[in-house]
Protein backbone atom coordinates (compact mmCIF):
# COMPACT_ATOMS: atom_id res chain seq x y z
CA UNK A 1 0.00 0.00 0.00
CA UNK A 2 1.18 3.42 -0.96
CA UNK A 3 1.85 5.69 1.76
CA UNK A 4 -0.53 8.85 1.95
CA UNK A 5 -0.28 11.93 3.02
CA UNK A 6 -2.90 15.13 3.75
CA UNK A 7 -1.79 18.01 0.73
CA UNK A 8 -2.38 21.58 1.91
CA UNK A 9 -2.24 22.07 -1.43
CA UNK A 10 -5.58 19.98 -2.55
CA UNK A 11 -6.60 19.87 1.00
CA UNK A 12 -6.29 16.31 0.91
CA UNK A 13 -4.87 12.89 1.36
CA UNK A 14 -2.71 11.79 -1.68
CA UNK A 15 -0.94 8.75 -2.35
CA UNK A 16 2.74 9.97 -2.20
CA UNK A 17 4.23 10.40 -5.78
CA UNK A 18 7.98 10.99 -6.10
CA UNK A 19 9.94 13.25 -8.93
CA UNK A 20 12.40 10.77 -8.92
CA UNK A 21 11.53 8.42 -12.09
CA UNK A 22 12.70 5.38 -9.66
CA UNK A 23 10.12 6.50 -7.04
CA UNK A 24 12.74 5.91 -4.13
CA UNK A 25 14.29 9.16 -3.36
CA UNK A 26 11.99 11.67 -1.19
CA UNK A 27 13.62 15.25 -1.25
CA UNK A 28 12.30 17.15 1.89
CA UNK A 29 12.33 20.72 2.72
CA UNK A 30 11.31 22.07 6.35
CA UNK A 31 11.28 25.29 8.09
CA UNK A 32 13.57 25.33 10.54
CA UNK A 33 13.89 28.05 13.59
CA UNK A 34 14.72 31.80 13.49
CA UNK A 35 17.58 31.90 15.95
CA UNK A 36 16.52 34.93 18.49
CA UNK A 37 15.52 32.78 21.81
CA UNK A 38 15.68 29.90 23.35
CA UNK A 39 13.79 26.85 22.27
CA UNK A 40 10.61 26.18 23.25
CA UNK A 41 8.53 22.52 23.26
CA UNK A 42 6.67 24.13 20.45
CA UNK A 43 9.73 23.91 17.93
CA UNK A 44 11.15 20.66 19.31
CA UNK A 45 7.55 18.89 18.30
CA UNK A 46 8.30 20.25 14.49
CA UNK A 47 11.65 19.11 14.45
CA UNK A 48 10.16 15.86 16.25
CA UNK A 49 7.41 15.64 13.87
CA UNK A 50 9.62 15.72 10.69
CA UNK A 51 12.76 13.86 11.75
CA UNK A 52 9.92 10.90 12.82
CA UNK A 53 8.28 11.32 8.79
CA UNK A 54 11.75 10.74 7.80
CA UNK A 55 12.64 7.82 10.14
CA UNK A 56 9.16 6.09 8.48
CA UNK A 57 10.18 7.02 5.22
CA UNK A 58 13.54 5.25 5.21
CA UNK A 59 11.58 2.20 7.56
CA UNK A 60 9.45 2.39 4.52
CA UNK A 61 12.32 1.70 2.44
CA UNK A 62 12.90 5.29 0.25
CA UNK A 63 15.90 7.42 0.37
CA UNK A 64 15.17 10.67 1.98
CA UNK A 65 17.13 13.53 1.51
CA UNK A 66 16.03 16.04 3.83
CA UNK A 67 16.86 19.64 4.34
CA UNK A 68 15.71 22.42 7.40
CA UNK A 69 16.94 25.64 7.00
CA UNK A 70 18.21 27.98 9.44
CA UNK A 71 17.14 31.89 9.66
CA UNK A 72 19.99 33.64 11.38
CA UNK A 73 19.09 36.90 9.81
CA UNK A 74 15.80 38.80 10.53
CA UNK A 75 14.17 41.98 12.45
CA UNK A 76 14.06 39.73 15.44
CA UNK A 77 17.95 39.00 15.69
CA UNK A 78 19.03 42.25 15.25
CA UNK A 79 16.22 43.86 17.70
CA UNK A 80 17.62 41.18 20.54
CA UNK A 81 21.44 41.93 19.13
CA UNK A 82 20.94 45.73 19.42
CA UNK A 83 20.25 44.65 23.59
CA UNK A 84 23.97 43.77 24.18
CA UNK A 85 25.43 46.58 23.45
CA UNK A 86 28.02 45.82 21.58
CA UNK A 87 30.03 48.09 19.20
CA UNK A 88 29.51 46.33 16.22
CA UNK A 89 26.17 44.81 15.13
CA UNK A 90 27.34 42.51 12.49
CA UNK A 91 29.06 40.80 14.87
CA UNK A 92 26.11 40.91 17.64
CA UNK A 93 23.73 39.71 15.35
CA UNK A 94 26.18 36.57 14.88
CA UNK A 95 26.92 35.55 18.43
CA UNK A 96 23.14 35.96 18.99
CA UNK A 97 22.23 33.50 16.14
CA UNK A 98 24.98 31.26 17.48
CA UNK A 99 24.39 31.09 20.50
CA UNK A 100 20.52 30.28 20.03
CA UNK A 101 20.99 27.68 17.03
CA UNK A 102 23.56 25.97 19.51
CA UNK A 103 20.96 25.59 22.32
CA UNK A 104 18.33 24.69 19.25
CA UNK A 105 20.77 21.52 17.88
CA UNK A 106 21.47 20.57 22.16
CA UNK A 107 17.75 19.82 22.99
CA UNK A 108 17.16 18.34 19.52
CA UNK A 109 20.30 15.89 20.33
CA UNK A 110 19.03 15.16 23.76
CA UNK A 111 15.51 14.03 21.69
CA UNK A 112 17.66 11.82 19.81
CA UNK A 113 17.18 13.42 16.80
CA UNK A 114 19.30 13.22 13.53
CA UNK A 115 20.78 15.97 11.79
CA UNK A 116 19.22 16.43 8.71
CA UNK A 117 21.43 15.66 5.29
CA UNK A 118 21.54 19.69 4.44
CA UNK A 119 21.21 22.74 7.25
CA UNK A 120 21.90 25.92 5.48
CA UNK A 121 21.93 29.16 7.37
CA UNK A 122 20.31 32.42 5.43
CA UNK A 123 23.64 34.10 5.25
CA UNK A 124 25.39 31.51 3.26
CA UNK A 125 23.44 31.87 0.64
CA UNK A 126 22.98 35.62 -0.45
CA UNK A 127 24.25 34.82 -3.49
CA UNK A 128 21.57 32.47 -4.58
CA UNK A 129 19.26 34.60 -3.09
CA UNK A 130 20.32 38.05 -5.15
CA UNK A 131 20.16 35.35 -8.49
CA UNK A 132 16.67 34.73 -7.68
CA UNK A 133 15.41 38.26 -7.09
CA UNK A 134 16.98 39.72 -10.33
CA UNK A 135 15.81 36.72 -12.31
CA UNK A 136 12.42 37.78 -10.79
CA UNK A 137 13.11 41.18 -11.95
CA UNK A 138 13.96 40.55 -15.06
CA UNK A 139 10.77 38.06 -15.53
CA UNK A 140 8.21 41.41 -14.37
CA UNK A 141 7.53 39.26 -11.16
CA UNK A 142 9.78 42.04 -9.11
CA UNK A 143 10.01 45.33 -8.77
CA UNK A 144 12.72 47.68 -7.34
CA UNK A 145 11.17 50.79 -5.27
CA UNK A 146 13.87 52.99 -3.38
CA UNK A 147 16.32 50.83 -1.66
CA UNK A 148 13.66 47.67 -1.86
CA UNK A 149 12.96 45.20 -3.84
CA UNK A 150 8.85 43.57 -3.80
CA UNK A 151 7.18 40.70 -5.55
CA UNK A 152 4.26 41.46 -7.24
CA UNK A 153 1.70 39.31 -6.53
CA UNK A 154 -0.98 40.09 -9.51
CA UNK A 155 1.97 38.83 -11.84
CA UNK A 156 0.53 35.34 -10.51
CA UNK A 157 -2.18 33.93 -11.09
CA UNK A 158 -2.18 31.21 -8.94
CA UNK A 159 -1.63 33.55 -5.89
CA UNK A 160 -3.87 32.37 -3.09
CA UNK A 161 -3.31 28.32 -3.90
CA UNK A 162 -1.68 27.17 -0.88
CA UNK A 163 -3.40 29.22 1.88
CA UNK A 164 -6.79 28.92 -0.34
CA UNK A 165 -7.60 32.40 0.45
CA UNK A 166 -8.91 35.01 -1.82
CA UNK A 167 -7.48 38.53 -1.89
CA UNK A 168 -9.54 40.40 0.29
CA UNK A 169 -9.25 37.38 2.85
CA UNK A 170 -5.64 37.88 2.32
CA UNK A 171 -5.89 41.49 2.46
CA UNK A 172 -7.52 41.33 5.94
CA UNK A 173 -5.13 38.31 7.28
CA UNK A 174 -1.40 40.29 6.40
CA UNK A 175 -2.59 43.40 8.55
CA UNK A 176 -0.02 45.13 5.84
CA UNK A 177 1.13 48.43 7.27
CA UNK A 178 1.09 51.25 4.70
CA UNK A 179 3.95 51.40 2.41
CA UNK A 180 3.77 53.74 -0.21
CA UNK A 181 6.64 52.08 -1.83
CA UNK A 182 4.13 49.31 -3.00
CA UNK A 183 2.32 48.90 -5.79
CA UNK A 184 -0.09 46.58 -4.38
CA UNK A 185 -0.42 46.30 -0.16
CA UNK A 186 0.11 42.26 -0.86
CA UNK A 187 3.03 42.62 -2.43
CA UNK A 188 5.87 41.76 -0.32
CA UNK A 189 9.68 42.05 0.21
CA UNK A 190 12.47 40.14 -1.59
CA UNK A 191 14.80 42.59 -0.43
CA UNK A 192 15.11 45.60 2.62
CA UNK A 193 17.54 48.28 2.37
CA UNK A 194 18.86 48.13 5.69
CA UNK A 195 19.84 51.11 8.25
CA UNK A 196 22.80 52.60 8.67
CA UNK A 197 25.43 49.22 11.08
CA UNK A 198 22.95 46.68 10.44
CA UNK A 199 24.33 43.29 8.69
CA UNK A 200 24.20 44.19 5.17
CA UNK A 201 24.84 43.12 1.72
CA UNK A 202 25.72 44.14 -2.50
CA UNK A 203 22.22 43.59 -3.71
CA UNK A 204 19.90 43.69 -6.56
CA UNK A 205 19.93 47.29 -6.08
CA UNK A 206 22.52 49.38 -7.34
CA UNK A 207 24.31 51.80 -4.77
CA UNK A 208 22.26 50.43 -1.95
CA UNK A 209 23.26 47.60 0.58
CA UNK A 210 20.18 45.43 1.86
CA UNK A 211 19.14 41.97 3.05
CA UNK A 212 16.75 39.45 1.63
CA UNK A 213 12.81 39.07 3.43
CA UNK A 214 12.58 35.89 4.86
CA UNK A 215 10.60 34.23 2.41
CA UNK A 216 13.20 34.38 -0.22
CA UNK A 217 15.56 32.44 1.97
CA UNK A 218 13.67 29.23 1.68
CA UNK A 219 12.78 29.59 -2.00
CA UNK A 220 16.84 30.11 -2.82
CA UNK A 221 18.19 27.38 -0.40
CA UNK A 222 15.62 25.00 -1.35
CA UNK A 223 16.23 25.61 -4.76
CA UNK A 224 19.46 25.22 -4.60
CA UNK A 225 19.77 21.94 -2.77
CA UNK A 226 17.00 20.32 -4.51
CA UNK A 227 18.11 21.39 -8.16
CA UNK A 228 14.89 23.35 -8.93
CA UNK A 229 11.62 21.36 -7.36
CA UNK A 230 11.50 18.48 -4.74
CA UNK A 231 8.58 16.74 -3.55
CA UNK A 232 7.51 17.35 0.32
CA UNK A 233 7.96 21.25 1.84
CA UNK A 234 7.23 20.80 5.28
CA UNK A 235 6.14 23.32 8.53
CA UNK A 236 3.97 24.97 11.06
CA UNK A 237 0.53 26.07 10.19
CA UNK A 238 1.28 29.15 11.38
CA UNK A 239 3.63 29.38 8.25
CA UNK A 240 0.88 28.96 5.37
CA UNK A 241 0.10 32.46 5.02
CA UNK A 242 1.91 34.26 4.71
CA UNK A 243 5.28 32.59 4.42
CA UNK A 244 4.85 29.42 2.55
CA UNK A 245 2.05 31.33 0.01
CA UNK A 246 4.93 33.77 -1.24
CA UNK A 247 7.47 30.78 -0.69
CA UNK A 248 5.34 29.18 -3.83
CA UNK A 249 4.60 32.05 -5.92
CA UNK A 250 8.54 33.15 -6.61
CA UNK A 251 9.83 29.98 -7.09
CA UNK A 252 7.28 29.10 -9.36
CA UNK A 253 7.77 32.35 -11.25
CA UNK A 254 11.40 31.82 -10.85
CA UNK A 255 11.66 28.35 -12.57
CA UNK A 256 8.55 28.37 -14.70
CA UNK A 257 7.69 24.97 -13.03
CA UNK A 258 5.56 23.34 -9.79
CA UNK A 259 7.55 24.29 -6.66
CA UNK A 260 6.38 20.96 -4.65
CA UNK A 261 4.22 18.07 -4.77
CA UNK A 262 3.12 18.37 -1.60
CA UNK A 263 2.62 21.23 1.74
CA UNK A 264 2.87 19.00 4.91
CA UNK A 265 2.08 21.21 8.03
CA UNK A 266 1.92 20.47 11.42
CA UNK A 267 -0.22 21.48 14.18
CA UNK A 268 1.11 24.32 16.97
CA UNK A 269 1.19 23.80 20.77
CA UNK A 270 -0.37 25.75 22.89
CA UNK A 271 -0.23 25.55 26.94
CA UNK A 272 -3.69 25.07 29.46
CA UNK A 273 -4.88 26.39 25.90
CA UNK A 274 -3.18 29.38 25.79
CA UNK A 275 -0.17 30.26 23.34
CA UNK A 276 2.91 30.12 24.31
CA UNK A 277 5.04 33.06 25.56
CA UNK A 278 7.47 34.35 28.46
CA UNK A 279 5.12 37.42 29.20
CA UNK A 280 2.47 34.89 30.15
CA UNK A 281 4.96 32.83 32.02
CA UNK A 282 3.84 29.71 29.83
CA UNK A 283 7.08 29.23 28.19
CA UNK A 284 7.70 25.38 28.27
CA UNK A 285 11.53 24.42 27.27
CA UNK A 286 12.88 20.89 27.74
CA UNK A 287 15.34 22.11 30.20
CA UNK A 288 11.66 22.50 32.34
CA UNK A 289 10.30 19.36 31.14
CA UNK A 290 13.45 17.50 32.42
CA UNK A 291 13.26 19.51 35.63
CA UNK A 292 9.62 17.94 36.44
CA UNK A 293 11.21 14.36 35.15
CA UNK A 294 14.92 14.34 35.15
CA UNK A 295 14.71 10.01 34.26
CA UNK A 296 12.04 10.01 31.75
CA UNK A 297 10.61 13.83 30.70
CA UNK A 298 12.16 13.46 27.38
CA UNK A 299 10.75 9.88 26.02
CA UNK A 300 7.33 11.34 28.08
CA UNK A 301 7.32 14.60 25.43
CA UNK A 302 7.70 12.05 22.29
CA UNK A 303 4.82 10.38 23.69
CA UNK A 304 2.97 13.88 23.94
CA UNK A 305 3.84 14.15 20.61
CA UNK A 306 3.27 11.06 19.40
CA UNK A 307 -0.32 10.83 20.98
CA UNK A 308 -1.83 13.72 19.34
CA UNK A 309 -1.99 13.11 14.95
CA UNK A 310 1.05 15.60 13.77
CA UNK A 311 -1.51 17.99 11.93
CA UNK A 312 -3.63 18.29 15.33
CA UNK A 313 -3.56 21.21 17.81
CA UNK A 314 -2.13 19.96 20.76
CA UNK A 315 -2.70 21.22 23.86
CA UNK A 316 -0.33 20.94 26.84
CA UNK A 317 -1.58 20.48 30.04
CA UNK A 318 -0.68 19.31 33.37
CA UNK A 319 -3.41 16.58 32.87
CA UNK A 320 -2.13 15.54 29.70
CA UNK A 321 1.66 15.00 30.85
CA UNK A 322 0.05 13.06 34.21
CA UNK A 323 -1.58 10.76 31.46
CA UNK A 324 1.53 10.16 29.65
CA UNK A 325 3.43 9.55 32.04
CA UNK A 326 0.86 6.52 33.51
CA UNK A 327 1.27 5.59 29.89
CA UNK A 328 5.02 5.48 29.66
CA UNK A 329 4.86 3.60 33.13
CA UNK A 330 2.42 0.93 31.51
CA UNK A 331 5.59 0.21 28.48
CA UNK A 332 8.49 0.12 31.54
CA UNK A 333 6.29 -2.64 33.76
CA UNK A 334 5.85 -4.34 30.36
CA UNK A 335 9.39 -4.78 29.46
CA UNK A 336 10.67 -5.39 32.46
CA UNK A 337 8.22 -8.55 32.35
CA UNK A 338 9.67 -9.42 28.80
CA UNK A 339 12.66 -9.16 30.07
CA UNK A 340 12.16 -11.96 32.86
CA UNK A 341 10.30 -14.09 30.34
CA UNK A 342 13.35 -13.32 27.67
CA UNK A 343 15.54 -14.33 30.46
CA UNK A 344 13.57 -17.82 31.19
CA UNK A 345 14.72 -18.71 27.56
CA UNK A 346 11.23 -18.09 25.64
CA UNK A 347 11.97 -16.99 21.84
CA UNK A 348 10.14 -14.46 19.77
CA UNK A 349 7.96 -15.78 16.74
CA UNK A 350 9.29 -13.92 13.71
CA UNK A 351 6.43 -14.66 11.68
CA UNK A 352 4.23 -12.31 15.01
CA UNK A 353 6.87 -9.55 15.08
CA UNK A 354 6.19 -8.92 10.77
CA UNK A 355 2.05 -8.92 11.28
CA UNK A 356 2.26 -6.74 14.39
CA UNK A 357 4.93 -4.21 12.57
CA UNK A 358 2.67 -4.42 9.16
CA UNK A 359 -0.72 -3.48 11.38
CA UNK A 360 1.76 -0.43 12.85
CA UNK A 361 2.53 0.16 8.96
CA UNK A 362 -0.99 0.50 8.32
CA UNK A 363 -1.69 3.40 10.34
CA UNK A 364 1.31 4.89 9.33
CA UNK A 365 0.97 4.70 5.92
CA UNK A 366 -2.62 6.66 6.66
CA UNK A 367 -0.87 9.96 6.86
CA UNK A 368 1.37 9.01 9.68
CA UNK A 369 -1.57 8.00 12.61
CA UNK A 370 1.14 7.88 15.41
CA UNK A 371 -2.08 7.94 17.93
CA UNK A 372 -3.49 4.95 16.62
CA UNK A 373 -0.27 3.02 16.45
CA UNK A 374 0.57 3.91 19.95
CA UNK A 375 -3.35 2.52 20.94
CA UNK A 376 -2.45 -0.53 19.03
CA UNK A 377 0.62 -1.13 21.10
CA UNK A 378 -0.92 -0.40 24.39
CA UNK A 379 -3.54 -2.88 23.13
CA UNK A 380 -1.04 -5.55 22.14
CA UNK A 381 0.13 -4.96 26.00
CA UNK A 382 -2.96 -5.76 26.98
CA UNK A 383 -3.84 -8.89 25.09
CA UNK A 384 -0.78 -10.61 26.09
CA UNK A 385 -0.84 -9.99 29.83
CA UNK A 386 -4.46 -12.01 29.04
CA UNK A 387 -3.77 -14.10 27.32
CA UNK A 388 -0.28 -15.29 29.42
CA UNK A 389 0.92 -16.46 26.11
CA UNK A 390 4.32 -15.81 26.60
CA UNK A 391 5.59 -16.22 23.02
CA UNK A 392 3.22 -13.52 22.19
CA UNK A 393 4.56 -11.27 24.98
CA UNK A 394 8.36 -11.74 23.63
CA UNK A 395 7.27 -10.91 20.03
CA UNK A 396 5.44 -7.65 20.90
CA UNK A 397 7.85 -6.79 22.89
CA UNK A 398 10.43 -6.98 20.08
CA UNK A 399 7.92 -5.51 17.65
CA UNK A 400 7.26 -2.42 19.79
CA UNK A 401 11.06 -2.17 21.15
CA UNK A 402 12.61 -1.89 17.44
CA UNK A 403 9.87 0.08 15.83
CA UNK A 404 9.79 2.13 18.90
CA UNK A 405 13.13 2.83 18.19
CA UNK A 406 13.88 3.35 14.37
CA UNK A 407 10.38 5.25 13.62
CA UNK A 408 9.76 7.08 16.89
CA UNK A 409 13.00 7.48 18.45
CA UNK A 410 11.64 6.21 21.58
CA UNK A 411 13.71 3.73 23.78
CA UNK A 412 10.33 1.56 25.02
CA UNK A 413 13.17 -1.06 26.79
CA UNK A 414 14.14 1.02 29.87
CA UNK A 415 14.53 0.09 33.49
CA UNK A 416 14.68 3.41 36.30
CA UNK A 417 18.26 2.11 36.05
CA UNK A 418 19.22 2.67 32.85
CA UNK A 419 17.43 6.21 32.99
CA UNK A 420 20.31 7.06 35.12
CA UNK A 421 23.08 5.54 32.98
CA UNK A 422 21.60 6.76 29.88
CA UNK A 423 24.02 10.69 29.42
CA UNK A 424 27.04 7.59 30.31
CA UNK A 425 25.20 5.42 27.17
CA UNK A 426 24.94 8.20 24.61
CA UNK A 427 28.31 9.73 25.24
CA UNK A 428 29.12 5.89 24.76
CA UNK A 429 27.86 5.83 21.38
CA UNK A 430 29.54 9.23 20.71
CA UNK A 431 32.69 8.15 20.98
CA UNK A 432 32.24 5.07 19.03
CA UNK A 433 31.30 6.87 16.38
CA UNK A 434 34.20 8.56 16.78
CA UNK A 435 36.03 5.84 16.97
CA UNK A 436 34.35 3.87 14.02
CA UNK A 437 34.67 6.96 11.54
CA UNK A 438 38.83 7.46 12.57
CA UNK A 439 39.00 3.30 11.89
CA UNK A 440 40.03 3.00 15.70
CA UNK A 441 37.57 -0.93 15.32
CA UNK A 442 39.67 -1.71 18.98
CA UNK A 443 38.38 1.29 20.36
CA UNK A 444 34.65 0.89 18.99
CA UNK A 445 34.31 -2.78 20.48
CA UNK A 446 35.91 -1.86 23.52
CA UNK A 447 33.29 0.54 23.95
CA UNK A 448 30.48 -1.38 22.85
CA UNK A 449 31.94 -4.41 25.23
CA UNK A 450 32.39 -2.18 28.62
CA UNK A 451 28.41 -0.95 28.17
CA UNK A 452 27.69 -4.92 27.48
CA UNK A 453 29.32 -6.46 30.53
CA UNK A 454 29.21 -3.34 33.20
CA UNK A 455 25.68 -1.88 32.05
CA UNK A 456 23.87 -4.00 30.70
CA UNK A 457 23.64 -1.93 27.25
CA UNK A 458 23.39 -3.53 24.22
CA UNK A 459 24.05 -1.13 21.17
CA UNK A 460 22.48 -1.96 17.31
CA UNK A 461 23.85 -0.48 14.11
CA UNK A 462 20.78 0.79 11.90
CA UNK A 463 21.35 0.94 8.57
CA UNK A 464 20.64 4.48 8.36
CA UNK A 465 24.05 5.00 10.58
CA UNK A 466 22.01 5.52 13.93
CA UNK A 467 22.73 3.37 16.80
CA UNK A 468 19.97 2.39 19.35
CA UNK A 469 20.49 0.66 22.40
CA UNK A 470 18.54 -1.71 24.61
CA UNK A 471 18.43 -2.71 28.28
CA UNK A 472 20.17 -6.51 27.93
CA UNK A 473 19.03 -9.26 30.31
ZN1 LIG B 1 10.55 28.73 5.19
Amino acid sequence: MPIRIYNSLTKQKEDLRLLDPKGKEVKMYVCGPTVYDEPHIGHLRSAYVFDMVRNYLKFSGYQVKFARNVTDVDDKIIEKARTLGMADLNEATAQVSGKYFELYKKDLKRLGLQDPDFEPKATEFIPQMIEMIKSLIEKKHAYIAGGDVYFEVSSFGKYGEVSHQRMDQMLEDARVEANPLKRYPLDFALWKETKEGEPSWEGPVAGKRGRPGWHIECSAMSLSYFNGAFDIHGGGRDLIFPHHENENAQSCCATGNPFVNLWMHHGLITISGKKMSKSLKNFITLTEVMKEDPSFGDEILKLSFLGTHYSAPLDYTPERVKMERQIWRRFLDFFDSSRAVEKSGVKLAEKRVTEIHQSFRQAMDNDFNTPEVLTLMQGLIHETYKSKDQIAQVSAAAAIRNFGSEVFGVVFDQSEDASAIKPEIERGIAERAAARKNKDFAKADEIRNRLLTQRHIELRDLADGRTTWRVRL
